[in-house]
């Protein structure tokens, strides 16, 4: 199976702050399969580290009140784009971004408040027939 995956969860340092997200359960559930690591954030141009972002009434904002929504978005294309070529079937998501939350984001207040909702790449690839899996369930219903 061709499976796409946050690229901080395999030890990427794509992450807002300079880090990742290395999660031993993604690599070992990505054991035997194909993995296409994308960052929707990175490949919108964005830099790391950045400001982090959160989605304000739809829109994505950085936390100085910048407007980075263009950069989500083309990010998303691109790494929608990216997946759809490679065939991938299947794709395992850092919790809570913006850009790759499945099931929650944070409010946009920048408090740490979550809401239910999805990141803007989710957004774009769910009607897409490719099963989405926050990494947070992985090993539950996989
Ligand atoms: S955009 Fe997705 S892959 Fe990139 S750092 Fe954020 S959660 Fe990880």
């Amino acid at each position: 199976m061709v499976i796409a995956v946050s690229a901080c969860l395999l030890g990427e340092n794509c992450k807002y702050d300079g880090g990742n997200n290395l999660s031993e359960k993604v690599r070992a559930y990505c054991e035997g399969h194909e993995v296409i690591p994308i960052c929707p954030e990175v490949m919108g141009g964005l830099p790391t580290p950045r400001i982090p972002a959160e989605i304000v009434n739809g829109i994505v904002i950085n936390k100085e009140g910048r407007i980075v929504d263009r950069e989500f978005r083309s990010g998303a294309e691109a790494a929608f784009r990216k997946i759809t070529e490679a065939g991938a079937e299947a794709c395992i998501l850092q919790s809570r971004s913006p850009s790759c939350g499945v099931k929650e984001v944070y409010d946009g207040s920048f408090t740490g408040k979550k809401i239910p909702g999805m990141g803007v790449f989710v957004r774009m690839v769910k009607d897409a027939g490719i099963r989405l899996i926050d990494v947070e369930d992985l090993g539950e219903d996989v």
